[in-house]
């Protein structure tokens, strides 16, 4: 048995919390961190059915794609499906633990898993973060130059694309002139010194800020350390909403369409006109993505694949593109997957499980 706080950390190290939608709910539901978690019961959707999966087979954590509290709850009777769920699982002491727009936000989570399952090559992130990275400079002893630089790229500073350990280091003199109540690492208290010190500066994602201060402060010798941290418009390109990317070789409109049918085992496909042109760029966005539709076109897709779009959101096409809804749960149903293998590769002796109940709430006469 694990301690359910190890999953959670290991899945938020995976898909940070931080890099949710601000609407959304994603974290653990129901639970206490420090429970022994028996199995994992790994889903889409939980529902009252999927607890009782859980139970059957002796398993305490559902993990799920969508959270079970979203808009809030305000009561726990029985007069809502959400009340209900969750006090159900309190009754029968199971944990739930929901990774949501986080796990939509990152390379390797559903998003990857749809455009896998479409056979997509060469994928880049749709619509990247635009505020996810920023700069941090610290001026650094010589001789602490090497313990301060690696402490902030063991918590997470300076990656760049398939590169890490990115920095860039300049010399320099730092002056300070220490108060009668220092201690100053170098020099004496009271007197103006100079000290040959590096500048550092080195990138970082958004969400590490705190974790990479903290380990600067904590390998830097000074009593009072100088650092600078920059917000950065550059784009987090392994960070964002959606996936673009080739197809093997070009097919027609129509084809790659029957394709997906049959891949994704859609019931029915909502679709605006076909042209009969072949095709070769496709976009992705698992869930409700008809917000991105704008930057599948700019980026030259012939196809954007995602689900909920609304009547009126099929005019904005305008024979740029075409825009197949393939349904909610259709878009997603691969996260489970995804969630497993990332299970399985940490715990690869634990209990873990895909749900065989379909959520699925939309059903296709
Ligand atoms: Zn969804």
């Amino acid at each position: 048995m694990i301690p359910l706080r190890e999953i959670v950390n290991y899945l938020e190290g995976l898909a940070p919390r931080a890099l949710q939608e601000s609407y959304d709910n994603s974290g653990l539901q129901v639970g206490d961190p420090g429970m022994e978690v028996k199995g994992i019961l790994v889903v889409l959707d939980v529902n009252e059915e999927i607890l009782l999966e859980a139970e059957k087979l002796g398993f305490n954590l559902v993990l799920s794609h969508h959270p079970v509290i979203f808009g809030g709850l305000k009561s726990l009777t029985d007069s809502s499906g959400p009340e209900r769920i969750v006090k159900m699982a309190i009754q029968k002491e199971i944990a739930i633990y929901s990774g949501h727009t986080n796990f939509d936000a990152i390379t390797g989570g559903v998003n990857t898993a749809l455009a896998n399952r479409l056979g997509l090559l060469d994928q880049q992130i749709l619509a990247p973060l635009s505020d996810g990275l920023k700069k941090i400079v610290v001026y650094v002893p010589h001789a602490q130059l090497e313990k301060v630089r690696q402490a902030m790229f063991d918590a997470g500073a300076g990656h760049i694309g398939d590169y890490d350990q990115c920095s860039f280091n300049s010399e320099g003199e730092g002056t300070f002139r220490g108060s009668e109540e220092t201690q100053p690492f170098v020099g004496e208290k009271g007197k103006f010194h100079v000290e040959k010190e590096i500048r550092v500066e080195t990138i970082l994602p958004a969400h590490l800020e705190n974790k990479v201060i903290h380990a600067l402060l904590n390998a830097h010798p000074y009593e009072e350390v100088a650092y600078d941290v920059y917000p950065l418009t550059n784009q987090h390109n392994e960070i964002g909403a959606g996936m673009i990317g080739k197809l093997e070789k070009p097919l027609t409109d129509l084809d790659f369409l029957k394709k997906v049918k049959d891949v994704m085992k859609t019931g029915v496909i909502r679709h605006t006109k076909l042209t009969g042109e072949k095709i070769d760029t496709i976009a992705v966005c698992g869930g409700s993505g008809s917000q991105y539709l704008a930057a599948a076109i700019a980026q030259g897709a012939g196809m954007f694949i995602t689900g909920d779009i609304k009547y009126h959101q099929f005019f904005d096409a305008e024979n740029k593109i075409v825009i197949a809804d393939i349904g909610h749960y259709e878009s997603e149903q691969f996260t489970t997957e995804i969630f497993c293998d990332l299970l399985i590769e940490n715990l690869p002796t634990f209990a873990i499980h895909l749900s065989k109940i379909n959520t699925n709430p939309v059903n296709y006469y």
